[in-house]
């Protein structure tokens, strides 16, 4: 399959990892929208939050669990944001699941 995403798992495209365990890859952006901006992936490729069903939230969850500490590695102290764009209307560029986790400044109120 050819899935960016998926070749940064593998290690055949590079990135700057910041956490890893057996379900969850995390890795900056390379194209930071903010002072901080990670990237957290689940292992397994779905595509997007519209896939996510009984046999693969575990995954999400895993997700959920490691962003805390993603974001205190990442000194986030103050709060930050987290966003899952889904399909054209959210501008998704990659169709591999994944969450930007956003912070190192106040963020705007307004989302959309
Ligand atoms: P989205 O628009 O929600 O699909 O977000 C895709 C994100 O992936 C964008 O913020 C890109 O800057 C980021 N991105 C694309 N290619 C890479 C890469 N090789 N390494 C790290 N981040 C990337
Ligand atoms: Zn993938």
């Amino acid at each position: 399959m050819d899935c960016l995403f998926c070749k940064i798992i593998s290690g055949e495209i590079p990135s700057s990892k910041v956490y890893e365990d057996e379900w969850v890859y995390s890795f900056k952006d390379i194209n930071p929208q903010t002072p901080v901006h990670i990237l957290a992936i689940p292992k397994e490729h779905i595509c997007c939050i519209d896939e996510v069903n009984s046999s693969n939230s575990s995954y999400v969850a895993r997700i959920f669990e490691a962003i805390p500490k993603i974001a205190a590695e990442a000194g986030l102290t103050n709060g930050y944001r987290v966003i899952s764009n889904c399909g054209d209307d959210a501008c998704q560029t990659v169709k591999h699941l994944h969450f930007h986790i956003m912070g190192g400044r106040k963020l705007p109120e307004n989302m959309g």
